[in-house]
């Protein structure tokens, strides 16, 4: 596998990686994994549960892999912004891994101004005396928000940023302009989301065209260090790592990257092109939680759907964001049913 420096942290690391998130309960399926990533080459792991339950179950598995793993810890899981929780979650998660050492430490979920001014901020003084201990190499951070993220990199502050980098991002400028500040800062970039959650393969239970191996040839064809799909079992992980072998061909991304509108016609990629709404709906989210209660239940969408504050039947049916919208979403279908789900 082909190996990229993480940056100014000196490290190399295999441009697959794993993300850990999605896979299925067990120990097994994580041993397995962690196994054919490490066979295939491969060492980035982001490790994003912090829990003390979850390394109970899976420290076990990661210590046997230890010596073969660059290991992402994360400090905090994007809910409690709580410097002390952060803390203990990490120290239990250092002493699991049996190293007592992570060569990354990821501040998790940060995507406001405020949260970057004040935990993060109060976070870093406490991971620098981690690396004062020699018990953390690099301080990484990963979020969803340009501009947070753009100011992070271009802070000094942080060696590695995990941000989402997929087709969608395509010709976007801000996302470019992300890309160099790494670059120029020589911060590490790690793709999450490559393959935007999966949507971009399938349009109404049809297969759009689109591969693993088109989202990986395109986020390999940008800075990025290593990309950390997050497979939910072997199968999964084996259809990932088929990239080592496909022919140029297979990864040639060009006849689909400007060809989205039309093989995702219809469906939605929460891209936010339809922004903004002269009653502030926030519309990409409001598509995201049809999806949503497609594969899930109503009651598991609802609090998410309250979190959002906002009234779809406030809406004026202006149609803004139907003629921004490049995909041709059905967005007044969309905000109808959300209305009947959860109005
Ligand atoms: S409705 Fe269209 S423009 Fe809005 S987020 Fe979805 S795909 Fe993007
Ligand atoms: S049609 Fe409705 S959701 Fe769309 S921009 Fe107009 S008010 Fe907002």
């Amino acid at each position: 596998m082909e190996q990229r420096q993480l940056g100014r942290t000196g490290r190399d690391v295999g441009i697959i990686g794993l993300g850990t998130e999605h896979l299925e309960p067990g120990p097994e399926v994580l041993d397995r994994v962690l196994g054919m990533l490490v066979d295939a080459g491969g060492n980035y792991v982001d490790l994003l549960y912090v829990k003390p339950e979850y390394w109970e179950t899976y420290g076990a598995v990661y210590r046997t892999h230890r010596a073969n793993l660059v290991a992402a810890a994360h400090w905090g899981d994007g809910q409690r912004f709580d410097l002390d929780y952060c803390q203990a979650c990490f120290d239990g998660m250092l002493a699991a891994l049996g190293s007592g050492y992570a060569e990354v430490a990821m501040i998790a979920v940060i995507d406001t101004q405020e949260v970057w001014d004040g935990f993060v901020q109060q976070s870093l003084e406490r991971l620098w005396r981690y690396q004062e201990q020699g018990r953390v190499g690099a301080i990484g951070m990963s979020g969803h928000d340009l501009s947070v993220a753009l100011e992070a990199v271009q802070s000094g502050l942080i060696d590695v940023l995990m941000f989402p980098v997929n087709l969608v991002g395509y010709g976007n400028e801000g996302d470019a302009a992300l890309y160099q500040a790494c670059v120029e800062h020589d911060v590490g970039l790690v793709a999450m989301k490559a393959y935007h959650g999966g949507v971009l393969f399938t349009v109404d239970g049809r297969p759009s065209g689109i591969t693993p191996a088109h989202c990986l040839s395109y986020v390999y064809s940008l800075p990025v260090a290593a990309a950390v799909p997050g497979p939910k079992n072997v199968d999964e992980m084996q259809a990932t790592l088929r990239y080592l072998e496909a022919t140029a061909e297979e990864k040639d991304y060009g006849p689909v990257v400007g060809d989205l509108p039309r093989l995702l016609h219809g469906k939605c990629v929460y891209c936010h092109h339809c922004l903004p709404c002269p009653v502030d709906i926030p519309v990409g989210w409001m598509m995201w939680l049809v999806d949503m209660t497609d594969r899930g239940t109503v009651e598991e969408a609802r609090p998410i759907y309250e979190s959002f504050h906002t009234d779809v039947s406030s809406c004026t049916e202006c149609g803004e964001c139907v003629a921004r919208c490049p995909f041709g979403v059905d967005i007044m279908a969309g905000l109808r049913k959300v209305a009947e789900l959860f109005g």
